[in-house]
């Protein structure tokens, strides 16, 4: 479920932590980083053996791995900028629901196999069900809504808000002051002035006439 799973992930974050300091990329990235892990080892590659979409990247020594890896390997704005990954990924296992399964998730405590959720005989097959499937049709429906809501919000139609958000991860409401700015250009002084200095000059053509017509209404 890739829009259930980055549209309320990006949402929940957005509502706790704001858009300062956050790039929303790693946000993305994380919210569906278990399932890229696991989907094409467990499903794919090596279904015969795990068969199941949930391992290593489903539980919470994942996260921990994660974490620490980013707070002792990286330093500075990259450090930064990666700290929201491991947050990411927890949120991706809770909307999962992996609680319920305690196996996969204190993995290896209990187990050092993960339980396995058989679909019969080709992933393709879960695919298509997926897809079928009323419930996950409407929660993907739910995630589509609130990306589309923070694209709008954060002005994302805009090519320079995207190419920020593209390069940077930056959602930011910048498109406020642009806008103020669009505004004030409009209402500038020196622009208005401008214009006023061309229409005074029509004015002082016209106001020149005004005189001389005076002049032939007065002659
Ligand atoms: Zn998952």
């Amino acid at each position: 479920m890739i829009f259930w799973h980055t549209g309320v992930t990006a949402a929940l974050i957005l509502v706790t932590l704001g858009v300062r300091r956050i790039d929303y990329r790693v946000v993305l990235l994380g919210a569906i980083l278990p399932d890229l892990i696991d989907k094409p080892i467990g499903r794919i590659l090596f279904e015969a053996q795990f068969q199941t979409g949930r391992l290593f990247g489903h539980t919470l020594l994942f996260v921990i791995v994660l974490l620490l890896g980013i707070q002792l390997t990286l330093r500075g704005e990259t450090a930064r900028r990666w700290f929201i990954l491991p947050i990411a990924a927890l949120i991706h296992l809770a909307l999962d629901g992996v609680w319920s399964d305690p196996v996969t998730l204190f993995w290896p405590l209990f187990s050092t196999s993960f339980p396995t959720d058989p679909i019969g005989t080709y992933w393709l097959e879960a695919v298509l069900r997926a897809l079928t499937d009323l419930r996950v049709m409407g929660m993907e429906l739910v995630g589509l809504a609130l990306l589309a809501f923070m694209w709008k919000v954060f002005g994302l139609q805009d090519r320079s808000l995207r190419r920020d958000f593209i390069r940077k991860g930056r959602l930011s409401q910048r498109r406020r002051p642009e806008a103020t700015s669009v505004n004030y250009k409009g209402s500038r002084p020196g622009g208005r002035g401008l214009q006023d200095s061309s229409g005074e000059t029509g004015d002082t053509s016209q106001a020149e006439e005004g005189p001389g017509s005076t002049g032939q209404d007065a002659g």
